[in-house]
């Protein structure tokens, strides 16, 4: 038996044999081209149309967040720019392969530079110039193997063309040596509910191996023996019993309510999210109506996109974001260009203070979607990292109209000061995302410094007891609605540190709402004490699964 380190997506648990990913083609030669230029140009250009059609017909079969991520990768097959380098390569008497593959990994290598959220995006490119160099061949795209019987497929990277279509029959589980937390793998996986471990650096496992993956435990285990195969299927049977219990609302063995409520990044989940039991919305991101526009949307868009996700949670609690800009998304009408650290610049709230008349009309917007609806809305500042950008917000957001108005707590000197700012705001969500990222001063889309972008560290364990201690001091609601509250057993530990709702993708729910039930909050403040006074992260969750 051999372990292999990674990082899990989700908490599930599979087994079976290893099925590698088809090997990519092999490169194309620089050999001059034996057809004239107009005929190479006419080849590729048919074979890129085929492959943008391919990949939308594709997203169209896959539907949802992957549908998004297909029609961007089409654009980029067919992108001008990309097209005239290419021409200008044939001009010189390249191929069509040749001068696609050099000027596609030429583009990749700009964006691989670029680093973080664009970084990843390099992996997408390099699958569609490989796509188009396939249909040139007359060949097969490379892609996931058909055996015939289930198995757990290794890659590199899964492009989002593979990821998205994967036989959820076939495929147990899906283990990749490239990519992090943020890759498309991580992403859609974690929306599909596949089993999956990223990132495991070379890991050297054969065809027909049979090995063990286990997200929770952020492993692959490599030719296990019976016994362990005999726990992983223990495992993922009280797993599927977790998930297709009834729903009920959040709560703790002793009755504590404990709201469990939705993450959202468009009002298009509200129908998924209500299925699965979200008992209102806890984080909805607005950065999906800014990201693809050169200017921000009017208030009437704004309000009639708003107005959507507040009927559909008529009734319920909803938690707007506004507008959280900078960093790995800038906008051009909002942020600066050449910060050199733009984790570390004018983002969230910061951004929104300097051009303030973004924010006004994205709260006058949401306060007339407020008027017209019967949702509970509340809204909320990025990023917030000082006493007075919450009383700037709030103070803003109220003199607009809304009525219950807080900040987002995501970088420690809010963390810090979360008494002082309590009294201003009326309530705190912890974004443990960013909050661990500056806690741990470890960028959250870097795969090198990834062991050090845990939420289980007791520094962040530590500051959100602070928020929860500042909260309580005020009666104030604290809650979570970073990644940190879809893993299980962290969110008996939040609870334990006194958080009061648990926000998440709603595909965690179902087990965050079983893992809650086990534990009362006497457990859940044992579990949390002795999480909190562990050494690292490793330690915390390994005393935190000793006490529960
Ligand atoms: C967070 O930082 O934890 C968070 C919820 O915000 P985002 O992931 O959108 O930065
Ligand atoms: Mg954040």
């Amino acid at each position: 038996m051999t372990e292999i380190a990674g990082v899990g997506i989700g908490q599930g648990i599979a087994h079976g044999p290893v099925a590698l990913m088809a090997a990519p083609l092999e490169p194309p030669t620089d050999a001059p081209s034996t057809r004239t230029p107009d005929e190479e140009k006419a080849l590729v250009a048919s074979a890129v149309s085929a492959t943008a059609a391919d990949l939308n017909e594709r997203g169209e079969r896959a539907g949802g967040s992957a549908r998004d991520v297909l029609e961007a990768q089409a654009m980029m097959a067919e992108d001008p720019t990309l097209a005239e380098a290419v021409e200008a390569k044939i001009d010189g008497g390249a191929t069509g392969e040749y001068a696609v593959h050099t000027s596609f990994v030429e583009f990749a290598e700009q964006l691989a530079e670029l680093g973080g959220y664009l970084g990843e995006r390099a992996a997408d490119l390099a699958d569609v110039a490989q796509r188009v160099i396939a249909q040139l061949r007359g060949a097969a795209a490379p892609g996931v193997p058909d055996l015939g019987h289930p198995f757990v497929l290794v890659a590199r990277d899964l492009a989002p063309a593979d990821t998205a279509l994967l036989d959820l029959d076939q495929v147990l589980a899906v283990v990749t040596t490239d990519g992090g937390p943020t890759s498309h793998t991580a992403i859609l996986a974690r929306e599909k509910g596949i089993v999956a471990v990223v990132g495991t650096g070379d890991a050297s496992l054969t065809e027909g191996q049979t090995v063990i993956v286990d997200a929770a435990g952020d492993v692959v285990v490599a030719d296990p023996t019976p016994d362990e195969i005999a726990a992983a299927d223990q495992r993922a049977a009280a797993r599927a019993a977790a998930v297709s219990a009834p729903i009920t609302p959040g709560a703790l063995a002793d009755g504590t309510e404990v709201p469990l409520l939705a993450n959202l990044g468009s009002p298009d989940g509200a129908t998924e999210a209500l299925e699965l039991g979200a008992e209102g919305v806890g984080l909805f991101r607005t950065e999906f109506l800014f990201l693809s526009s050169d200017e921000a949307p009017s208030v009437a868009d704004q309000t009639a996109s708003y107005r959507l996700l507040l009927e559909a949670f008529a009734g319920k609690k909803v938690v707007v974001r506004v507008l959280d800009a900078g960093a790995d998304k800038p906008l051009p009408f909002l942020t600066d260009a050449d910060e050199e650290n733009p984790a570390l610049g004018r983002r969230g709230i910061r951004a929104l203070q300097h051009r303030e008349h973004v924010l006004r009309d994205q709260l006058t917007a949401l306060a007339e979607a407020d008027s017209d609806t019967d949702a509970d809305l509340w809204v909320m500042a990025p990023m917030v990292a000082t006493v007075d950008e919450a009383e700037y917000f709030t103070a803003l957001a109220r003199e607009l109209g809304l009525r219950t108005t807080g900040v987002m707590v995501e970088v420690p000197s809010s963390a810090i000061l979360a008494e002082e700012i309590l009294r201003k705001a009326d309530f705190a969500s912890i974004g443990t995302n960013d909050l661990t990222q500056y806690t741990m001063a470890a960028d959250r889309l870097l795969g090198t410094v990834a062991h050090l972008q845990s939420p289980w560290h007791p520094a962040v364990l530590r500051l959100i007891r602070m928020v929860a201690d500042g909260g309580e001091k005020n009666g104030k609601p604290v809650g979570i609605c970073g990644e940190a509250a879809a893993d299980p057993l962290l969110a008996v530990v939040l609870v334990g540190l006194g958080v009061t709702s648990l926000s998440m993708t709603p595909a965690a729910l179902a087990e965050v709402r079983a893992e809650l039930k086990r534990h009362t909050i006497d457990d859940a403040r044992r579990i949390a004490a002795a999480a909190v006074s562990a050494g690292d992260a490793a330690g915390a969750k390994k005393a935190a699964r000793d006490a529960a």
